[in-house]
């Protein structure tokens, strides 16, 4: 049994059942224990790969975008540039090595990074540590300096946890992680209903909720609403809210039990970006898309890096360029050779700008020129 899944079932014995969200926050996050706290999850080697440890290509797209941005919000001589959830620092050094194609930019800039990983802000420091420009850790949004503000998220959202409510003849009920009569983890569902929720579905349908998203979502977007600030949110998930649940377990590439040893599996869930949307248009901002990463990347001008890069590749690396740049835009692609078609990034994932009122369009979200 793992330390947590010891932990959690002598809490749930004392105490009673979690809601799921409170699970999932306590298996991602506790302290000593947590998912994210003792671990560096990404790689072959680890349990999932993220488009910036897929290829360099896609913090230099966004470092350009961030510059664009910046420009287009009528370059305030101050922006702090956030990243949430940075991972490895992989984007955020590949987005400050593209930036400094604008001087004025790099002039302004201050990085901020909203990290609760001990383990990957150590990893960060690395990755950052010849960065030009000055980079500051905080361990949430609210210790952030004031001012104009670029916020970037790349499958941070995924990682807040979700509540799920199950709709019963009686009405729709919480989903708890309880403990089965072998004192095991185990699903169940309160015995109150939820009076506030009065959608109609049929009985078993799944709403599935992240008010941490919500949340963080809001204070992002009433930053922005303030003005000279946008945010970049790209993550994998679906474009309406509707009934269905997405939470998913993976440990070394492959699905597990939820429930299984909390702490070593990482905890994940779709996020809904017409709830983000929402949340942001609550705040008094816009948003620009979603549209799909696949797009987002190729107006970006993907396809144009790609041939700058492979000019000054050997054929290996030109080949391996061209596998990074169709897994990253496509539905499915091929390692090549007699390699089986295998899921792409190109459409699952989304980008969502979240901006002030009245912003016309940003790189990336258009058609056309890209402008
Ligand atoms: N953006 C990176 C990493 C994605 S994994 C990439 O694309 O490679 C999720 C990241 O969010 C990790 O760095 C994790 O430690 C961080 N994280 C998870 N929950 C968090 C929270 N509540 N606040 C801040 N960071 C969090």
């Amino acid at each position: 049994m793992s330390p947590l899944a010891k932990i959690l079932r002598e809490s749930i014995a004392q105490d009673g059942p979690m809601p799921l969200d409170t699970f999932m926050a306590v298996a991602l996050g506790h302290s000593r224990h947590g998912y994210y706290m003792t671990r560096d999850p990404f790689g072959a080697a680890g349990d999932f790969v993220t488009a910036p440890e897929i290829s360099q290509m896609f913090g230099e797209l966004i470092g350009l975008w961030a510059a664009e941005t910046w420009a287009r919000l009528g370059a305030p001589p101050r922006i702090l540039l956030v990243e949430l959830g940075p991972g490895r620092g992989t984007l955020m050094s590949d987005a400050l090595r593209a930036a400094r194609v604008s001087n004025a930019f790099c002039a302004a800039l201050e990085v901020h990074l909203v990290e609760t990983s001990p383990v990957l802000t150590q990893a960060q420091k690395s990755a950052l540590a010849q960065a030009a420009v000055p980079v500051h850790w905080h361990t949430s949004l609210e210790s952030l300096p004031e001012g104009p503000a670029i916020f970037l998220a790349n499958e941070f959202f995924d990682a807040l946890p979700v509540r799920h409510y199950v709709k019963t003849p009686e009405g729709w009920r919480q989903r708890l992680v309880g403990l089965n009569a072998q004192g095991a983890l185990a699903f169940g569902l309160a015995s109150e209903t939820e009076p506030r929720l009065d959608a109609q579905a049929p009985d078993g349908s799944v709403l599935e909720l992240s008010p941490a998203a919500q949340l963080i979502a809001s204070q992002i977007a009433t930053r922005v609403a303030g003005g000279e600030s946008a945010a970049l949110v790209i993550d994998y998930g679906y474009v309406a809210s509707g009934f269905g649940e997405t939470l998913q377990a993976l440990k070394q590439h492959r699905p597990v039990d939820p429930l299984s040893e909390p702490g070593q599996v990482d905890l994940t869930a779709h996020v809904d970006f017409s709830s983000l949307a929402r949340a942001a248009h609550a705040a008094g901002a816009d948003v620009l898309g979603p549209v799909t990463q696949g797009e987002f990347l190729t107006r970006l001008g993907i396809a144009q890096r790609a041939e700058a890069l492979k000019r000054k590749a050997t054929p290996e690396q030109a080949q391996a360029l061209d596998v990074a740049r169709a897994r990253l835009v496509s539905d499915r692609f091929s390692a090549g050779g007699s390699q089986a078609s295998v899921a792409g990034m190109g459409t699952l994932f989304k980008a969502l700008a979240i901006v002030p009122r009245g912003t016309p369009v940003l790189p990336g979200f258009a058609g056309g020129d890209g402008s």
